[in-house]
């Protein structure tokens, strides 16, 4: 796998510790910004928690923050990540989707834990809830909450023996379909994209289907994505009419491949992007053209 055209301008895909990610939102802008990018987005999975704070601290280092989240979805078994990005973090659709994973996920991780108690691991919820930081419980927390505890020596071993697809403490989530995420996106004025192309589930089948739903863009840029997929992925998107996304996906040093700075896109994928945004009914007069052109009033 290569790095990206190096002239990218935009890291469209990133964690704070507001999800999964290690570091507050400042760091990232930070190194965005030393990075020589335009645009960070701040995508952390179902929540919008670090969005104000990149903002920010954005308006001191010169980038612009795009405001953004990760949902994961699911056809069947296969999982689907939808990406939103310039979604308004305050629109109801979003707080609304956020709050249904949330629950979701604790329930989950409570079921998770009986099974892992039913099978003599001795880890309780108070384990798990000292390693989530400010978002809501994913099966990484569990994981790293069975090494702390010595349940495993590692966290590979945690998803390997309970918390993979074949653990033995195995709880799938509730399916939130990708036709559901790109609706909430919309609904908050972004633009949906399928996020890290052909990795983690989706067959070239599923990404065909979801386009018809209502997706506006893929990731084509990400350290995961082999050169036939990236290929693949942009002839899709010519073919079908859909905008190129991307980014490091970054959730901290050693977590994963990409740094911020190394998987970007070009300033004209960013500017395609920008007119697939969608209007969402909080939108800021100022931004909305009227009909005739002429600025409504404020306020009224
Ligand atoms: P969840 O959303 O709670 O089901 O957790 C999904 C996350 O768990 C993924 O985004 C990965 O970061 C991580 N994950 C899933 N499978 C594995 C695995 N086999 N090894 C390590 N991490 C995994
Ligand atoms: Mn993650
Ligand atoms: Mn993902
Ligand atoms: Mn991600």
């Amino acid at each position: 796998m290569e790095m990206n055209d190096p002239r990218g301008v935009a890291d469209l895909h990133a964690h704070t510790w507001y999800s999964d990610g290690k570091h507050p939102p400042q760091d990232l802008v930070r190194m965005a910004a030393a990075a020589g990018l335009t645009h960070l987005a701040v995508t952390d999975h179902e929540t919008v928690g670090g969005i104000a704070e990149a903002m920010s601290a954005a308006a001191d280092a010169g980038i612009e923050v795009v405001p953004g989240i990760e949902f994961a979805t699911r056809i069947k078994t296969i999982e689907i990540h939808v990406v939103g990005l310039w979604i308004d973090p305050e629109n109801d659709a979003i707080a609304e989707a956020v709050a249904s994973v949330h629950d979701e996920r604790r329930v989950r991780a409570e079921r998770m834990l009986a099974k892992l108690n039913a099978l003599g691991v001795r880890i309780g919820m108070e384990d798990v809830l000292r390693v989530v930081g400010k978002g809501a419980i994913s099966r990484p927390h569990v994981a790293q909450a069975l090494v702390e505890t010595g349940a495993v020596a590692k966290f590979e071993e945690a998803f390997a023996r309970y918390l993979g697809r074949h653990g033995s403490a195995y709880v799938p989530r509730r399916n939130f379909s990708p036709a559901e995420a790109i609706k909430a996106v919309h609904d908050a004025g972004g633009v949906a994209v399928l996020a890290h192309g052909l990795i983690g589930g989706p067959g070239r089948e599923h990404v065909a289907r979801i386009a018809k739903e209502g997706l506006d863009a893929v990731e084509a840029v990400h350290p995961k994505l082999g050169d036939a997929d990236r290929a693949w992925l942009r002839g899709f998107a010519r073919k079908n009419g859909l905008g190129i996304s991307g980014g490091s996906d970054w959730h901290g040093a050693g977590w994963s491949e990409g740094e911020i700075g190394d998987y970007a896109i070009t300033g004209e994928e960013l500017r395609d992007l920008e007119t697939r945004r969608k209007r969402s009914g909080k939108e800021t007069p100022e931004r909305l053209p009227t009909d005739n052109g002429i600025e409504p009033r404020r306020g009224g």
